[in-house]
């Protein structure tokens, strides 16, 4: 299989296919189509930690409305720890239900091990209830900056459709689904500015369902798009 770059570098299978100016387009794009959710314009590490939490199999959109509340609310794990019964009323009604639970178990965690802080060390993160690698990768992104490779439903869908090889919830955490993912960027691992763009895209250009093509910033180095650079 072969990629070819429209700003001239060509590579195969192994290599980077045309990350450079892949990322150019994109970030071009996303510097007029970023989603401006409130949660972005935060990095404090337990709102990045329990953002992350609520945004698992759930809308960005669906999570905003109750976001700011939380936040208000809910500014730190001990808040969590004393208040269950609020937190549970108000992420009830967005069929956030399971994610509770899971918030109380984190919080209670943070205040009984680390006096109610976050750790930031990927290891301690990975060692907390409930957080697997996405979640210790983007609270390392959005609350440290940090570049990180974040391998998730929309840019395992993006990579899958860039390089025409089909991808699965069961294959999300394959080291093919990584290696594919991480194809995309010219650094290894992604900017944290090219995770956002790379999520937005995901969330309304490169949809599930039904991808927009026509309106895509990348179509040209897709698969699936106009382009057809693959063979
Ligand atoms: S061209 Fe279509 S399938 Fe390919 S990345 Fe863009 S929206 Fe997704």
């Amino acid at each position: 299989m072969l990629f070819v770059d429209r700003g001239g570098i060509r590579s195969g299978e192994s290599e980077p296919f045309g990350a450079r100016g892949f990322q150019r387009q994109l970030l071009t794009w996303h510097g007029h189509h970023a989603a401006d959710f409130p949660w972005r314009r935060t990095n404090d590490p337990w709102l990045v930690l329990a953002t992350e939490i609520l945004l698992r199999r759930t809308r960005a959109n669906a999570v905003a409305t109750v976001w700011e509340e939380f936040r208000a609310r809910f500014p730190s794990p001990s808040t969590v720890v004393q208040a269950p019964h609020e937190l549970r009323k108000l992420l009830w009604p967005l069929g956030l239900r399971w994610r509770v639970d899971n918030l109380v178990l984190l919080a209670r965690h943070l205040v009984d091990h680390y006096g109610g802080a976050v750790p930031l060390e990927r290891e301690a993160l990975l060692k907390l209830p409930g957080v697997g690698n996405y979640v210790a990768d983007a609270v390392r992104a959005f609350a440290l900056g940090e570049r990180a490779l974040l391998v998730d439903s929309n840019t395992a869908r993006i990579a899958s459709r860039i390089f025409g090889v089909p991808c699965t919830w069961s294959s999300l955490r394959s080291p093919r689904a990584r290696d594919l993912v991480g194809r995309l960027s010219p650094t290894a691992p992604p900017t944290p500015r090219m995770n956002l763009a790379l999520i937005d895209l995901g969330r309304t250009v490169c949809l599930p369902g039904r991808p927009i093509c026509d309106i895509c910033p990348v179509r040209c180095y897709c698969s699936q798009g106009a382009g057809k650079l693959s063979s």
